[in-house]
């Protein structure tokens, strides 16, 4: 197979690389399939378009959406980004997110933080705006050491600037990657510190629902969360798919094209994009 990437991220939303220098990397790392998979946008996959040379491009998205009161990202792969339907879309999400940003900024006020708005806007830098553009604006101001700790004290799921939005449901973000021709993959499953019985509860209904394939690998999984995840991916005959989720060169954690390999055969998500 080829050796594949199939969940990255760029300046368009919360990646520290320009789309282009993301392909650069991927490049480095003997990447010849990348899927480039911004948070609720198409905008760094619209300025690859015809820049790739040899390698294949991905049309990518990671949809913030709701399955019931929880949040989580469903990726879209292989999307017509000239698609009205998905354009307006994500134009809503994009308002929703601006929103939440202002909702944030006063929520940390209250905390007794300044205003960190202006400076998350600027992080953000006109791509989507996201709770670690507040983050990043958190350390730059000493408020905090770490990115992490931006998370764990004020942002992380519970926290103040954790702040609920009516997100689409996980069937309409399945639906609008399907009307786009794209196939619809469950992110990360044991990113969301769900229980095993609440992943499997998911990933009927995400089945129900339409949905295509779902991540069995990415950073940070363990190994034996990985077979799990390859037994439920039989189960609902579903596709297994996998990327690093690479943010930034600064988390010496992540690596574009670099995630475990998959410990099991299993019908792969890559033999329906190449
Ligand atoms: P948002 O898209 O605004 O909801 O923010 C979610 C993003 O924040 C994720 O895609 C990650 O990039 C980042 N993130 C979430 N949790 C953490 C954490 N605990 N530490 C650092 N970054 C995180
Ligand atoms: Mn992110
Ligand atoms: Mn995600
Ligand atoms: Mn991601």
């Amino acid at each position: 197979m080829l050796r594949y990437d199939l969940h990255t991220h760029s300046t368009a939303s919360d990646g520290a690389l320009s789309p282009h220098a993301l392909v650069e990397r991927a490049r480095q790392q003997n990447v010849q399939v990348l899927a480039l998979t911004d948070h609720d946008t198409v905008a760094g996959v619209q300025a690859l378009q015809g820049q790739m040379g040899d390698m294949t491009l991905i049309n990518g998205a990671e949809l913030t959406c709701l399955w019931g009161s929880r949040m989580v990202h469903i990726v879209g792969l292989r999307l017509d980004i000239g698609c009205p339907r998905l354009l307006e879309y994500l134009q809503g999400i994009d308002q929703l997110r601006q929103q939440r940003a202002e909702q944030v900024a006063v929520r940390l006020m209250k905390k007794g933080l300044p205003d960190l708005l202006a400076q998350a806007r600027a992080n953000a830098a006109g791509g989507v705006i996201g709770r670690p553009h507040f983050a990043s604006a958190m350390v730059e101001r000493g408020l905090v050491k770490t990115e992490q700790q931006a998370f764990s004290q004020y942002l992380g799921t519970g926290k103040t600037g954790d702040v609920k939005m009516q997100w689409p449901d996980m069937a309409e973000a399945i639906a609008v990657i399907t009307q786009a021709g794209g196939l619809a993959v469950l992110a990360h499953p044991t990113k969301y510190r769900f229980t095993f019985t609440k992943i499997r509860a998911l990933m009927a209904q995400f089945k129900a629902d339409g949905g295509h394939a779902m991540e069995v690998s990415y950073t940070g999984i363990s190994p034996s969360h990985q077979l799990e995840l390859i037994k439920l991916v039989n189960q609902h005959e579903l596709l297994a798919s996998a990327g690093s989720d690479f943010h930034s060169p600064a988390h010496h954690w992540t690596e574009v094209g670099r995630f475990m390999p998959l410990k099991q055969p299993v019908p792969h998500i890559m033999d329906h994009l190449v």
